[in-house]
């Protein structure tokens, strides 16, 4: 008997998961990408799988920074001005979520469902032979100040709260983990079972081929439009229309404009965020992500070099890049740890797709049906995308999903 037909468009790692998982549930999936898989938000992101950055980004913390952040005086963001009466409904609603209750369940929900994440992409590591791609030292948040280590006290009970391990380190511990970075840092808060990638892009590849080899087939077309037909979709693409009896939407930061003429309104900020790419001087080392929380980058090993990256640019998805944050914050790198030449030219730039709620939309379209949405993971997405993947797979065959995903419904928006 043949298997029925699955369309997942967006091959960035969210479409990739989801389409492994329908595949590996009984379906036959296309997935449908304009460039080569991954080339976008998946491509160039910091590549860990956040055990230990699971905090909303709304955050009680956030409030007496207020004057300053909307100022753009800090390096963690960058509010595009033309953009702000636009961007208006997005940030009273997560301003109304800067508070610890909020805070605190938004963070468990997060926590849940990347633990879940986290062990199903240990499965994939395995299953798609990446195991070369992963770093397992954890991660380090690093403090220039005992301050600042102390404002940083809300994080540390959601990690209790959520079980998180972690351990805080002197400058004698910080040197121990780390003997090339310079002795800037007073305090450490180490989170020893965080993963990171190597090469994110890589990753994806090697899932991308998992998927082939379970009988999936990828499809480069570009997607113009989508129109229920009967129960069915017709996909407009270029150069050639499709039709699929069930479609899943995991266009990242393309979404909504998709979504528009089945009237959904467009209910995510677009997060833009930059990366740098730099040497080591000769013999040294960097062993693990470090967030210099001070100054607002993380910074970590890669496979091509040491990858620096900054925080938010609220913008419009489109306008020219403005990687006014990657070169503030550079200095600061070079501060912190022995680094050598620049490694590409201009910086990277991606596209952060993000709810006020911090919480990415994964679910049935509302009003439509044999229609499933699966973006808006934020900073998160790496980490998240297998367990999106099994609620999709779960939800497409009318199944209970692995964990309870009420906080993640499209319903809470549209
Ligand atoms: C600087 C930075 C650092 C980050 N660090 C981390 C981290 O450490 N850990 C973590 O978990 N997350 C991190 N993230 C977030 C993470 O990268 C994203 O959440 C994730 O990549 C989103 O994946 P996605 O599949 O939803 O979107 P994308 O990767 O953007 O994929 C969307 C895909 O849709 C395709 N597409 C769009 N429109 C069309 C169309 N019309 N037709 C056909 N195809 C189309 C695109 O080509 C693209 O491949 C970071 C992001 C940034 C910017």
């Amino acid at each position: 008997m043949s298997r029925p037909t699955v369309t997942v468009l967006g091959a960035g790692i969210v479409g990739i998961c989801c389409a492994i998982e329908l595949q590996r549930s009984g379906y036959q999936v296309d997935l449908i990408d304009r460039s080569e898989p991954a080339s976008e938000t998946s491509y160039g992101n910091a590549g860990v799988f956040s055990l230990g950055s699971i905090a909303p980004l709304a955050s009680p913390a956030l409030l007496p920074r207020l004057p300053g952040l909307i100022a753009n005086r800090y390096t963690d963001f960058r509010l595009h001005y033309p953009h702000f009466l636009q961007l208006l409904p997005w940030l009273l609603a997560f301003l109304k979520r800067c508070n610890r209750d909020t805070y605190f369940s938004d963070g468990e929900i997060i926590n849940r469902l990347t633990v879940a994440s986290v062990k199903r992409h240990e499965e994939l590591i395995k299953q798609s032979g990446a195991e070369h791609l992963t770093l397992r030292n954890g991660g380090l948040r690093l403090y220039r100040h005992e301050k600042t280590f102390e404002k940083d006290a809300l994080e540390r009970e959601l990690f209790r709260r959520c079980e998180v391990e972690y351990e805080v380190l002197d400058r004698d511990g910080i040197k121990k983990l780390e003997p090339d970075i310079h002795d800037r840092f007073v305090k450490g808060v180490w989170v020893n079972q965080t993963i990171s990638i190597k090469d994110p892009q890589a990753l994806c590849k090697h899932y991308v081929r998992y998927f082939e080899s379970l009988g999936g087939e990828i499809k480069q077309l570009e997607v113009k439009g989508i129109q229920q037909v009967g129960n069915s979709w017709q996909l407009q693409c270029e150069p050639m229309d499709l039709q699929t009896p069930k479609l899943v939407v995991c266009l990242g930061a393309w979404t909504p404009e998709l979504l528009k003429p089945l009237g959904y309104k467009n209910v995510i900020a677009i997060e833009r965020g930059y990366h740098s790419m730099l040497a080591a001087q000769a013999g040294k080392v960097l062993n693990r992500p470090i967030f210099d929380v001070d100054s607002n980058y993380v910074m970590l090993p890669m496979s091509a070099g040491l990858r620096v990256t900054s925080g938010t640019n609220l913008t419009y998805r489109e306008t020219p890049p403005t990687p006014v944050q990657i070169e503030q914050v550079l200095p600061r790198a070079y501060e912190a740890f022995p680094l050598g030449e620049k490694l590409i030219d201009e910086p990277w730039m991606g596209r952060r797709p993000s709810t006020a709620d911090s919480k990415p939309i994964i679910g049935p379209a509302p009003r439509h049906q044999n229609l499933w949405l699966a973006y808006a993971h934020a900073h998160m997405g790496l980490g998240m995308g297998p367990i999106t993947g099994q609620i999709i797979a779960s939800q497409v065959a009318g199944k209970e999903p692995p964990l309870d995903v009420a906080a993640c419904s499209p319903n809470r928006y549209f």
